[in-house]
């Protein structure tokens, strides 16, 4: 769930990698209700034919024109021939926005579903190739905006209905440039970026890409890349050794990679010195469209009251037999129980069932959506070879759809991936008809709609879990992701914040990076795991912290994953008019910023505790029958 990337400036899919499953199986032909393949064919012609060669370049033709008009835009202003000519622009540019969208999301979607095709990778090298003419019109019109007094800006967008519908997008523009250089200097830093800034992040990439870590595997030696090392083998020994294995390996690269954390936060430093910024922080919050109160408030509230989970890594540490938990310990699976089957079977049609059913528990409107999308062919989900891993959900604008992209595979996680990307694609639906501009939003609010349908997906097992047992089981992988939210993105925040701290007098070593993430570690995890059981070289590791494009990626997940659980939470409490504050939210997200789509539609000031108790009220409730049943079970144990 952590590790997708939202491309910059792009209203596209959200990515969900994590959920990276290998397709092996042939295709099934057993007949069912919920068709596995998609339909794309009645959204667009097909990528092959002539009439869509036609209608891509005419879409190229439209945009190339409207950046090259950008280059000599008109005053920003009430003047009748101004606005004119701005509603002329902006009426173009939110079209050639969502054909944009369009073209993205159906060459993705081909190539997704045919990942060997050399003539879909070359489609989307050719969109790639228009992001010059897209980033051109969006710095053009932000520079405008920056360069119009408040008066003139204020009459100017209620000047036209056009601009008047689009005011928030626009005055979010507006703001945004206040975080440009001057503009010669802006297009002189993007140019050394190439070889500066980002030069340093693909340095990164190339040293973790080339890693090999000896690991033992059947009483052989072998080499692996680091993402093959697994820490959730059941025995510890496989598990300390394989983290060994792996810290070592980290270790020959630590020196390299000190230098490009250095400097990739030393660029951004200078950069934010010459807007003249002087929170580290400022451009990360408004990239969430969310304040540094908001910010604060979520981590002390999270840092008073996650104490619940040190019972839970307690507990976790008793049912697989260790005093405390170490960093590699975490994923360790719990242990069979003697007769005790697992069953984890779960076919396509009673997966598809189970989500419409839970969906419609919460919200008639959700899971009415859902039905309406798995008939009708929104969702590709067979199982057969040459398909792209992971899985996304992506809009088309225009046609007003979504379609979704995984590979089923009989499993649980399968089943609830399918539930995340069915809220992803329900996000899109309750924003279908807004204005285009209004239906895009941050990192921090992208994951609310699909975290939530998983949660009610997860609660809906939990209360259907055949055994006690399976029910621990659920209830382990939900307080993972708890520590993974509250303990590990914590740690990567604290890990961040210090280092930007300490970089402005001067580069810091591979050993005081390590101290600072060990220190970050034990405050965020309140010590429980260990005393040697932590992980002072995560930074080398973590591809996140040498992402060059975004600062600061971690915190927007757990602002998310939270958000999402004080709505579940709110849910739980509220009566017939949930589905529509629910809905409410959702189409907030594309035109107000986080603690005004919050505080409009739920009633909760973001920057007050209440709204983030209510979330980590969740996660106690959790931790509490996650406790009651591991006492239970080994209870059992010592019976046997
Ligand atoms: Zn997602």
């Amino acid at each position: 769930m952590l590790e997708w990337m939202l491309p910059i400036g792009q209203k596209t899919a959200s990515m969900d990698l994590t959920s990276m499953t290998t397709s092996t199986g042939s295709s099934t032909t057993t007949p069912s209700s919920f068709p596995q393949t998609w339909d794309l064919a009645s959204l667009a012609p097909v990528p092959s034919t002539t009439e869509f060669r036609v209608e891509l370049d005419q879409f190229k033709l439209r945009l190339r024109k409207l950046a090259d008009a950008t280059n000599e835009l008109p005053p920003v202003n009430s003047r009748p021939e101004n606005v004119a000519r701005w509603v002329q622009l902006v009426t173009e540019y939110e079209f050639v926005d969502a054909k944009s969208a369009d073209f993205r999301a159906l060459i993705d979607c081909y190539a997704a579903a045919d990942a060997e095709n050399k003539a879909f990778r070359q489609l989307q090298a050719e969109l790639a190739a228009t992001t010059p003419d897209r980033e051109q019109i969006a710095a053009s019109v932000e520079y405008a905006f920056r360069d119009a007094s408040d008066n003139d800006f204020q009459a100017f967008v209620a000047a036209a209905p056009v601009l008047k519908k689009n005011q928030y997008f626009l005055t979010t523009r507006r703001k945004n440039a206040a975080l440009r250089l001057p503009k010669s200097q802006e297009l002189l830093a993007a140019d050394l970026a190439v070889d500066g800034l980002h030069g340093w992040g693909r340095l990164f990439d190339r040293v973790s890409s080339a890693l090999k870590v000896q690991v033992q595997e059947k009483g052989k030696f072998v080499l692996r890349s680091p993402g093959q090392v697994q820490f959730d083998s059941p025995q510890r020994t496989v598990r300390e050794n394989n983290f060994l294995a792996l810290d070592s390996a980290w270790g020959t690269i630590a020196d390299t990679c000190a230098d490009a954390i250095n400097h990739i936060a030393g660029t951004r430093l200078t950069t934010y010195k010459h807007v003249g910024l002087k929170d580290h922080l400022e451009a990360p919050l408004r990239a969430n469209r969310m304040t540094r109160e908001t910010l604060d408030t979520m981590w002390s509230t999270i840092s008073t009251n996650k104490h619940v989970l040190n019972e839970y890594l307690t507990k976790k540490a008793m049912l697989i037999g260790v005093d405390r938990l170490a960093w590699y310990d975490q994923w360790a699976p719990l242990p069979q129980l003697p007769g005790v089957e697992n069953s984890d079977d779960i076919s396509y049609d009673q997966a598809c069932q189970s989500i419409v059913e839970a969906f419609q528990t919460f919200s008639p409107d959700l899971g009415e959506f859902a039905r309406m999308s798995l008939t009708q062919r929104w969702v590709e989900a067979e199982n057969r070879s040459g398909k792209q891993q992971g899985g996304f959900c992506t809009g088309f604008p225009t046609a007003q759809q979504s379609r979704i992209f995984m590979t089923y595979t009989n499993s649980a996680d399968s089943m609830s991936t399918l539930a995340h990307e069915l809220g992803h694609a329900y996000h899109s639906w309750v924003l279908r008809n807004e204005p285009v501009f209004l239906q895009d939003y941050p990192m921090n609010l992208a994951e609310t709609a699909s975290t939530f349908a998983e949660a009610v997906l997860g609660e809906q097992r939990l209360q259907r879990a055949k055994s006690d047992y399976e029910r621990l089981q659920m209830l382990d992988g939900m307080l993972g992701d708890a520590v993974a939210f509250l303990m590990n993105i914590h740690a990567r925040f604290l890990f961040e914040d210090e280092f930007h701290r300490q970089r402005r007098s001067g580069e810091l070593s591979a050993a005081q990076l390590n101290q600072l993430m060990e220190k970050a570690q034990r405050e965020a995890y309140l010590g429980a795991l260990s005393d040697d059981g932590w992980n002072p070289q995560f930074w080398v590791s973590k591809l996140h912290f040498y992402i060059t494009s975004v600062p600061f990626y971690n915190f927007p997940y757990t602002f998310g994953y939270l958000l999402s659980l004080g709505v579940y939470a709110i849910g739980k409490e509220s009566g017939g008019d949930f589905p529509e504050k629910y809905r409410q939210l959702l189409l907030a997200t594309g035109s107000q910023d986080a603690e005004d789509a919050v505080q409009s539609t739920m009633g909760f000031d973001l920057r007050k505790p209440d709204f983030w108790l209510k979330s980590l009220s969740i996660v106690a409730d959790r931790v509490k029958q996650f406790v009651e049943l591991a006492d239970r079970a080994i209870k059992k144990t010592k019976a046997l």
